[in-house]
């Protein structure tokens, strides 16, 4: 049995393309565009992986349920995006899952943590202690002492064929998921390493520590060999492809 990843949406959020690609000119760089979130469920001889858990169902009936209003990033979840529904469409419980990897702690991508009681969670230990406390990470979704985190320092494995690699720049410990498909070859689950294609393209990116930040860029081009097409951003709205790659 080799690994099997399915990327499905788990939310999305509209804001101005500013936000994401800031050397844009006007009028592109004020539209409005619907960004998707999403999640990857990997099947592996070693058992099920869960790469980011998503927004949080409470967002379908009050998208300002966690930072309030704000007409320039508003939540457009339905209830279909919610992660629970998203796996048992084929076939899992969240129980089943033995690891769960998120790139870091921000709403949108560990907004159902709790959700996977019996998993151990990877997250480098630098953004733990970063995230830890911070109202831009709510801890609710995720700081809860129920919960199995196992803090990376570094490039670890997870199983064979997929291993944690930081790329900060977004934020402290922030991290990428690199796997190795038998027939697609090398892909690269970037998180907010890189929000949509263009920041790979141009090796730029906004963020905590912009210069991280390209450097980041410069590792996930090289991770796939300059081939973007498996390299996945977190955001973006023209390149997502929801879908089973093996
Ligand atoms: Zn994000």
């Amino acid at each position: 049995m080799t690994i099997e990843l399915t990327i499905f949406r788990t939310g999305a959020v509209k804001l101005a393309r500013s936000n994401f690609t800031p050397w844009l000119a006007a009028p592109g760089r004020d539209e409005l565009v619907e960004c998707p979130v999403w999640s990857a469920l990997l099947r592996t001889p070693e058992g099920l992986i869960v790469f980011d858990t998503g927004l949080h169902p409470v967002h379908v009936e009050r998208p300002e349920a966690t930072f309030g209003a704000n007409p320039s990033m508003v939540i457009t979840m339905t209830g279909e995006d919610a992660i629970v529904g998203r796996l048992a469409a084929v076939g899992v419980t969240p129980d089943d899952v033995t690891v769960v990897v998120n790139s870091h702690l921000h709403f949108d991508h560990a907004g159902n943590n709790r959700a996977f009681p019996k998993a151990t969670f990877i997250v480098q230990g630098e953004h733990l202690a970063y995230a830890k406390g911070r109202p831009n990470f709510p801890a609710i979704y995720w700081d809860d002492p129920a919960l199995r985190y196992m803090p990376a320092s570094g490039r670890a494995r997870v199983a064979t064929g997929i291993e944690v690699v930081p790329t900060p720049g977004h934020a402290p410990g922030h991290q990428s998921l690199v796997v190795d498909l038998a027939e697609t070859g090398r892909v690269v689950l970037c998180g907010d390493a890189a929000f949509t294609r263009a920041n790979l393209e141009r090796g730029e990116i906004p963020g905590e520590d912009p210069v991280a930040g390209t450097e980041s860029l410069a590792l996930i081009r090289s991770l796939v060999r300059d081939d973007l097409e498996r390299a996945f951003p977190s955001h973006d709205p023209t390149t997502f492809r929801p879908g089973t790659y093996h």
